[in-house]
């Protein structure tokens, strides 16, 4: 399911009139977009409410944009109660009893008379009570207490897992919600009729339509609420303001999971979005652990600029096709010849026109001779004859079919068959898998093993082929040194260069080292304008973050021309990439770990585009999650992993970036979505194994 572009989160109120001066006990609302939390709004009463409502859902539908909004009263009645009052079990049936039923204005509205109406339906007295008025209502008990034999539920299922939750009942009293259902479903019954293909109403319709009802319950966040409210702030205007932050945090995947999780009667009783999830909801409000007082750039936004200002570096040559593996075509390849190039036998056995041999059991006569691969039969095998055939052969003039050795007998010159063949059996076409002048590859491939297979196979002797990258790989930071035995603990062995050489030679790119450079600028700027005349790309690792001795992202960013940086990445925060005079540069972190997950998230398509090959995603599998994780919001998250015995992804121990033996013990990385989430064991993750990016 797609994430939502805007979440909105109500707090509902069975009040008349409040007032023009915001307070406590009115309708307030809070609106989340990614950019964070509007100030909350106040609605003085329902009918200003449920205007709002509406011209926000027609602003965001007409914008194609998702909405989700959370309303802070119970979607349905205990099991048996609809059905009771219309018949149906259906609670949106119930919703537009209530539309129907209820007069609402707002001054006054009529849900103590109409609770003890419902109550006439019942046996006994109940189920609703509390009377707000002065004069005694027909049917509706004052107190609680005075209830008996009306047969209904006192709770739904989900209040027996949020036992706080008050009962639908009760129609007033401090914190009740019966007045609160009456008035709100009735007022989301007209915003359901006014957009009939737009809303569905969740969980009793899959929320999968642009705007998504749901009912929640800001007393799941009580601890934040209360941590956030001031001496002079109204609590209902801090509720839905970090409840609408709260579910901001989790939009997208971890939103799914809650969506996903109902229980028993959901779909006739309604369900809290979150229930017995409130660590889950805590974790959506909770701060991402990114440095204040800087955008940062989500990883999508970060590859949609790269993407946008790489270009091909051009630049081809010839090659024998049989020495093409790894490189990028820069012309369309058509095959030259058809495969198979003419009809052939798919099996031993004995070459017949069909037509011509009688239905079985039958006998008949065996031509002399015969068609082996190589070494075809020159002859016409006549009418009502056989002719040995062998796999791979030509079919001979006469021969359209072949009967497989194991259905038939041979005496002699003579076979016998017992068994119905049907004409064509057991041959291959001319041309069946790829006929001559048909296309093999776009420009832009990259050619597999199994590429070199077919092109032999219908004749392609030569291949256009982009000319291979030069990319020169640079580690920076005074502490680097060659690994040596003698060196004091203060130096840091260059653990990045080996190692993105490899990648880059495992991508078909040609390494170019550019050895180490101390934490100086002039030294840098030297040695990258070199590079950018000699290399069609920069690879440097160290220096990348916005510390004072990170000089390589300072300089690209004062004297390159930036392409992104900051971005929301973990680990490999500190990435830059920029042109320096021309040349793509990735200033990736000094961190091997945050160097090599960074190399194959941003430059592995980077340079796939730079070489002629069209922005490719890596191959991601859903996998179970063997290890449980909390997650906050804000920044995607790639762990080091590997598939275990029992078939789930499991992550290395440690997250530090700094444990470079996690990326051996690896097979690959889990990637975890920019928002928080919570995983479980057995919970699908998106698993990218180190194939997926080529090595
Ligand atoms: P930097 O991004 O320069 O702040 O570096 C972050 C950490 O990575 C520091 O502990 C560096 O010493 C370390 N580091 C930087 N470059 C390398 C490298 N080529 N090999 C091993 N460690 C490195
Ligand atoms: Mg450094």
């Amino acid at each position: 399911m797609s994430a939502f572009d805007a979440i909105l989160v109500v707090d509902w109120s069975a009040a008349n009139d409040r007032g023009e001066t915001p307070v406590n006990n009115a309708v307030w609302s809070a609106l989340w977009q990614p950019a964070g939390v509007e100030e909350p709004l106040y609605h003085r009463n329902r009918e200003t409410a449920e205007a709002y409502l509406g011209d926000l859902i027609a602003a965001e539908t007409a914008a194609g944009r998702r909405l989700l909004i959370g309303f802070d009263f119970p979607f349905g009645y205990p099991k048996g109660f609809a059905a009771k009052v219309t018949g149906s079990p259906d609670p949106l049936a119930l919703w537009d009893w209530y539309a129907a039923n209820l007069e609402d204005t707002p001054t006054s509205n009529s849900r103590f008379a109409l609770a003890g109406g419902l109550n006439a339906m019942f046996l006994g007295i109940g189920p609703f009570w509390f009377n707000g008025l002065a004069d005694d209502i027909a049917d509706l008990p004052r107190r609680g207490t005075e209830r008996v034999g009306h047969g209904m539920p006192e709770r739904r299922a989900v209040e027996e897992i949020e036992r706080g939750a008050f009962s639908v009942w009760q129609m007033g009293g401090a914190g009740s919600v019966g007045g609160q259902v009456m008035t709100g479903v009735a007022a989301l019954s007209r915003l359901r009729a006014r957009f009939p293909d737009d809303v569905a109403v969740w969980p009793f319709e899959a929320p999968d339509r642009a705007v998504v009802f749901a009912e929640v319950w800001p007393s799941l966040l009580n601890d934040q609420v209360h941590a956030e409210t001031g001496e002079n702030d109204i609590r209902d205007a801090v509720q839905v303001s970090v409840l609408a932050r709260a579910l901001g945090g989790l939009n997208g995947a971890g939103l799914d999971s809650l969506l996903a999780d109902t229980g028993p009667e959901a779909t006739e009783e309604g369900w809290i979005l979150g229930a017995g999830k409130a660590d889950v909801l805590a974790l959506g409000a909770s701060a991402p652990l990114l440095p204040k007082g800087t955008d940062w750039l989500p990883v999508d936004d970060a590859l949609a600029r790269i993407r946008d200002a790489i270009v091909p570096a051009g630049g081809r040559e010839t090659v024998a096709a049989a020495q093409s593996g790894g490189r990028v075509l820069a012309n369309p390849v058509t095959a030259a010849r058809s495969n198979p190039p003419g009809a052939n036998s798919a099996v031993d056995g004995y070459g017949v026109a069909a037509a011509t041999i009688g239905a079985p059991p039958c006998t008949l006569p065996i031509t002399p001779g015969r068609a082996a691969a190589g070494a075809p039969f020159a002859g016409s095998v006549p009418p009502g004859t056989a002719l040995r055939i062998l796999t791979g052969a030509l079919l001979p003039e006469g021969v359209d079919t072949v009967l497989l050795d194991e259905e038939v007998s041979v005496e002699g010159d003579t076979l016998r068959r017992s068994k119905p063949v049907k004409p064509g059996a057991n041959t291959r076409a001319a041309g069946e898998d790829v006929t001559a002048g048909a296309a093999l590859f776009e420009v832009g491939h990259r050619v597999t093993p199994a590429d070199l297979a077919i092109m032999a196979a219908t004749g392609v002797t030569a291949v256009s082929v982009a000319r291979p990258l030069r990319v020169g790989v640079l580690s920076t930071g005074l502490e680097l040194v060659a690994p040596d035995p003698a060196a004091p603990p203060s130096q840091t062995f260059d653990a990045n260069r080996s190692m993105l050489m490899e990648v880059l030679r495992r991508w078909g790119y040609e390494p170019v080292d550019l050895g180490i450079v101390a934490d100086s600028r002039d030294a840098l700027r030297d040695r990258l304008t070199e590079a950018a005349k000699d290399c069609d790309a920069v690879l440097t690792s160290g220096g990348a973050s916005a510390g004072d001795e990170d000089h390589v992202s300072a300089l690209l960013t004062t004297e390159g021309d930036p392409i992104a940086a900051r971005v929301a990445i973990k680990p490999g925060r500190p990435l830059a990439v920029a042109h320096w005079q021309g040349t793509p540069v990735f200033a990736l972190p000094g961190n091997p770990v945050a160097a090599f997950v960074c190399a194959l998230i941003f430059a592995r398509p980077a340079l796939g585009r730079l070489a002629g090959e069209p922005w490719r995603a890596p191959q991601a599998f859903d996998v179970p999650a063997g290890f449980t994780k909390s997650k906050r919001p804000g920044r995607r998250e790639y762990l080091r992993a590997r598939i275990g015995a029992d078939g789930r992804v499991e992550t290395f121990s440690s997250e530090g970036s700094g444990r470079i033996s996690g990326l051996s013990w690896a097979d690959g990385l889990v990637e975890l979505p920019d928002c928080a989430l919570r995983i479980e064991p057995g919970v699908p993750v998106r698993y990218l194994p180190f194939s997926s990016f080529g090595l």
